[in-house]
């Protein structure tokens, strides 16, 4: 028998009434003991005060309450939380609180790193390590939440949002994902309202298309440009997964979602690229047929990115190009900035797996080959 203890973040409801199960106790033990971690920030079971005894010893001996460990805490002139936080392996991730008058968003991540590549954002450029486990995905809601709740006792800090928007692609990371975001709509965990959970995809369409079988949600879509030439060279997924797959998914999605309405699409503003008014012109026909609001993302720089953020203006233009023709239009400001803890400049501490950093510099060789060839067979 394997003496690893259970952790009981891992756990979503179903699971903690079947582990109760096991040990011979009844469901309502498994109710009062998710509220006690998820409700109360519990961690130690001497804690759970109307579990009994007997029940409390077995716990101790096959069970733990095990989240995160906090790396560093970073807070923001504008309120803004950024915890940096250590995951087994010698790696971190970030999860971000936002908060924003009565309302408080706290952007979660799903991978350590991303494999997919998007060529504006910093945690694509990191590479990928390994997915999260739920007890690590939900383990940044429960650490955020005790936090809070410790360090501001008032409920202007409350989590009332939650996105997945933090590092790496949810949906590629599928089952530990659905589990935690089911914990965070619990009414014995998190309680939170399904519109109040988002979570953001750049398009994986497999996983999009039955997602709606597994759990209701708000749905973000990172689509940042309106035809497939341009979106294969920003969101490379798109190569596999075009705008003409991609669209019927979302459609397929908002047809049977209570929780989504519209679908929020997102779209990072980059001068030059993808900033134009033709490029409004294809986005207004792309788009004219969906239930939408569209969220402009002025881009955030790091330091390896070759894109700049476009004007205020040209966003400016964009947006009112769309909102004539009856979007709703919402450019994002960005927050945190003194902390790098806006969206694409999560960048953790990655064992990057792909070796991505290595292939960039071979790349770039060979790209420098190509051109030199180029040269000599031109004169
Ligand atoms: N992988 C998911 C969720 C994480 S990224 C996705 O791609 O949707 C969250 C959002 O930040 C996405 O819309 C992403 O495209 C955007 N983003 C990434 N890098 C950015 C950057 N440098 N500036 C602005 N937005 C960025
Ligand atoms: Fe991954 Fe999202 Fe970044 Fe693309 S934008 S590399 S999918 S985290």
């Amino acid at each position: 028998m394997s003496t690893e203890k259970i952790n009981l973040l891992n756990l979503t409801r179903d699971g903690m009434v079947e582990f109760f199960k096991e040990l011979d106790e009844k469901p309502f033990r498994a109710i009062q003991v998710l509220k006690w971690i998820h409700q109360f920030g519990v961690e130690d079971f001497d804690e759970m005060t109307n579990i009994s005894k007997a029940c409390r010893a077995k716990l101790q001996e096959l069970a733990e309450i095990k989240g995160p460990e906090i790396v560093s805490v970073q807070e923001s002139a504008d309120g803004t939380i950024k915890w940096a936080l250590h995951i087994p392996g010698g790696q971190a991730i970030e999860t971000v609180f936002i908060p924003d008058g009565k309302r408080g968003t706290l952007c979660v991540s799903s991978q350590v790193g991303c494999a997919l590549e998007c060529s504006f954002c910093s945690t694509g450029y990191q590479g990928f390590n390994r997915n999260l486990s739920t007890a690590e995905i939900i383990g940044q809601v429960w650490l955020a939440a005790r936090h809070l709740n410790g360090l501001h006792k008032s409920d202007d800090r409350a989590i009332t949002n939650v996105v997945m928007m933090g590092m790496g692609e949810p949906l590629a990371n599928y089952e530990p994902v659905v589990n935690a975001m089911q914990l965070m709509m619990e009414d014995n965990a998190y309680g939170l309202s399904k519109r109040r959970v988002t979570l953001s995809t750049s398009g994986m369409v497999p996983q999009l298309k039955r997602l709606i079988d597994d759990i209701d949600v708000a749905l973000a879509i990172s689509l940042h440009a309106p035809n497939d030439d341009l979106r294969d060279v920003l969101v490379p997924i798109n190569k596999k997964y075009p705008i003409a797959e991609l669209m019927p998914a979302i459609h397929h999605y908002l047809e049977r979602s209570n929780a989504a309405r519209k679908v929020t699409i997102e779209y990072v503003m980059l001068k030059g690229v993808n900033d134009t008014l033709e490029h409004a012109k294809q986005l207004h026909h792309l788009l004219k047929n969906t239930p939408c609001k569209i969220n402009l993302i002025p881009f955030n720089p790091f330091p390896q990115s070759n894109y700049q953020t476009s004007s205020q203006q040209d966003i400016h233009k964009f947006g009112e190009y769309l909102i004539k023709r009856g979007f709703v239009v919402v450019v994002r400001r960005t927050r945190g900035d003194d902390i790098d803890a806006a969206c694409g400049q999560l960048a953790g501490k990655i064992n990057d797996k792909t070796k991505r950093q290595v292939r960039r510099e071979y790349d770039k060789r060979e790209f420098y080959k190509e051109i030199v060839v180029n040269d000599l067979t031109n004169s």
